[in-house]
């Protein structure tokens, strides 16, 4: 892997909760680090191919002078957004944004923040059976395609499966996805469950009723266990309606804590 840094940069902006620095402004210092790989551009020694670091100052300065902000968190997440969406080359991104100027009533060289992101595989369940089954889920596949957060995506055939525990209901349309993504596990989950709203989502029943129900199932080899959120999905493995999509687009996954693949599990399960 190689990367292209940029050091020191400063940039003027208006971003910071108390009034002066509202009205004011203040310098920024930026650090920026980013992943990408040399090969094509190298090969045909062409800047097209690469990361221009000039055109990378100069969209960090318009960012600056575009946008206000309280916190220096929204800035650094916003600004990778964008340094993503206009460098399709880079592969990871660091920021350092820096406030050396803080209104703080001491010495100090600098105080920020830092953020690292990355362009990481995931893969999500599709699940509807109320309505336009096959909408609901071309709404979600539209959605998906058509965000900046997602690229590389693809999607399974719809299958029609019989519902699972709560089985007075229609039949489901399943699906699986996998794209990749520089949103953070939180944040896939929180823009999964706004495509759910759009299409009326409301939790009711448990494995009731639903327009749309879109699961993470798996996020690079991350294993996490909180109050919102198991990565792989708890039940996954147990489900045919999950593996049989997903074997079609993705068999060589491999379940990070059974040790197994997507096709393995699939073949074990349906047996
Ligand atoms: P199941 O998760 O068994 O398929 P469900 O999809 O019907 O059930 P929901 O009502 O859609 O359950 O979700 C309940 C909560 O589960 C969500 O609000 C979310 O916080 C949590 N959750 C935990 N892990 C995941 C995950 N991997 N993907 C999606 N939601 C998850
Ligand atoms: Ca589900
Ligand atoms: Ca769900």
């Amino acid at each position: 892997m190689e990367q292209i840094f940029i050091r020191d940069l400063q940039v003027y902006g208006y971003h910071g909760v108390y009034r002066q620095e509202k009205e004011q402004g203040q310098n920024f210092l930026v650090q920026a680090r980013a992943d990408l790989s040399f090969a094509r551009a190298a090969a045909a020694d062409e800047l097209g191919e690469t990361v221009d670091y000039g055109s990378l100052c100069l969209l960090i300065r318009d960012f600056f002078q575009a946008k206000r902000f309280d916190l220096l968190e929204t800035v650094a997440k916003d600004l990778s957004a964008e340094i993503f969406r206009k460098f399709p080359a880079i592969d990871g991104l660091f920021l350092e944004i820096g406030k050396p100027q803080a209104p703080i009533p001491m010495e100090f060289a600098n105080v920020g923040v830092r953020l690292e992101r990355r362009w990481r595989p995931a893969a999500i369940a599709l699940g509807s059976n109320m309505g336009e089954k096959g909408e609901h889920l071309d709404f979600a596949v539209r959605s998906l395609e058509n965000a900046d957060a997602v690229r590389r995506l693809t999607v399974s055939e719809y299958y029609v499966t019989k519902p699972y525990g709560y089985e007075e209901q229609e039949d489901f349309f399943n699906a699986a996805a996998v794209f990749e993504t520089y949103l953070t596990p939180e944040e896939l989950l929180d823009f999964l469950h706004e495509i759910e709203a759009e299409r009326g989502r409301e939790r009711i029943i448990r494995w009731g009723p639903r327009t749309l129900d879109l699961d993470i199932l798996f996020y690079d080899n991350l294993t996490r266990n909180s109050e919102t959120l198991t990565i792989p999905h708890t039940d996954m493995h147990n489900r045919l309606f999950v593996l049989e999509p997903l074997a079609e687009i993705a068999p060589w996954w491999v379940h990070p804590w059974k040790g197994k693949s997507v096709a393995e599990l699939y073949k074990e399960l349906k047996g």
